[in-house]
């Protein structure tokens, strides 16, 4: 889905500027990194694009979807579109590997054939398989990210939303997980991703978008970039 942000301001009660009057055209396909120091707006900006923030002012339209005038009833159709993974991964400590994932496509009420062959095509292609009847505490913190990623990816989004994905992980882990966002890239779905991580901001080229204090101070296509070269 293409995506287009024009004016954005968010204000958060009372007066804190989270982002001011940002403009944004990604592209279908494309893979973004956000970067900038903390509070510099990148959640925010991430949070809004799944709808689970509204701008104060400005437009945010994601495809077809006019993100400010979307009715409630339209939300669970327009997330079903959008995948996310967070650093914490989120996952739900009382079901086990597969069940987190079959999870997503119950609630959505997929036939259980289905759900079953989903589940295992995309546990298989994470290389989790074996390890989908442990619960989440039993597995390493690469195996739970790569666990997240398949609950947002099983319903095969076009947009991907992943904030500080990375976060917690040792080096080669993190570049696994990057081979993992960039194939489903690869595949056609947009990847908007927020990182710290120069690594792999360095490793894995892509689009930079930096921000600074709700603003964003440089785009750079192909970005080769320091990521605190302005402390
Ligand atoms: P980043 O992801 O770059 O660290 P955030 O988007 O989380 O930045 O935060 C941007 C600014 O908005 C910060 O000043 C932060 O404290 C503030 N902020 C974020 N979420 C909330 C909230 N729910 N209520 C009040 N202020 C918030």
């Amino acid at each position: 889905m293409d995506i287009r942000m024009a004016g954005v301001t968010k204000i958060f009660h009372p007066d804190i500027v989270a982002l001011e009057d940002v403009y944004l055209n990604v592209k279908r396909g494309e893979f973004v990194y956000f970067v900038g120091h903390t509070g510099s707006g990148k959640t925010t900006l991430l949070r809004m694009l799944n709808r689970e923030l509204s701008p104060s002012s400005g437009q945010i339209i994601v495809g077809k979807h006019n993100l400010r005038k979307m009715r409630l009833g339209q939300l669970p159709f327009y997330r079903r579109q959008v995948g996310v993974v967070f650093q914490d991964f989120k996952l739900l400590p009382h079901l086990n590997a597969a069940e987190n994932v079959a999870f997503v496509l119950e609630a959505i009420g997929m036939p259980g054939r289905q759900v079953a062959e989903r589940v295992k095509a995309i546990l298989t292609k994470l290389d989790l398989w074996k390890r989908r009847f442990l619960y989440p505490e039993q597995m390493s913190g690469g195996e739970q990210q790569r666990l997240a990623i398949a609950r947002a990816v099983v319903n095969m989004p076009s947009l991907l939303i992943a904030d500080e994905p990375t976060g917690n992980l040792d080096m080669e882990t993190a570049e696994s997980i990057m081979d993992i966002l960039f194939s489903i890239n690869a595949s056609g779905t947009t990847v908007l991703m927020a990182t710290h991580n120069q690594y792999v901001v360095d490793a894995f080229r892509a689009r930079v978008v930096r921000l600074s204090r709700g603003r964003i101070v440089s785009d750079e296509p192909r970005g080769e970039v320091e990521l605190y070269g302005d402390l």
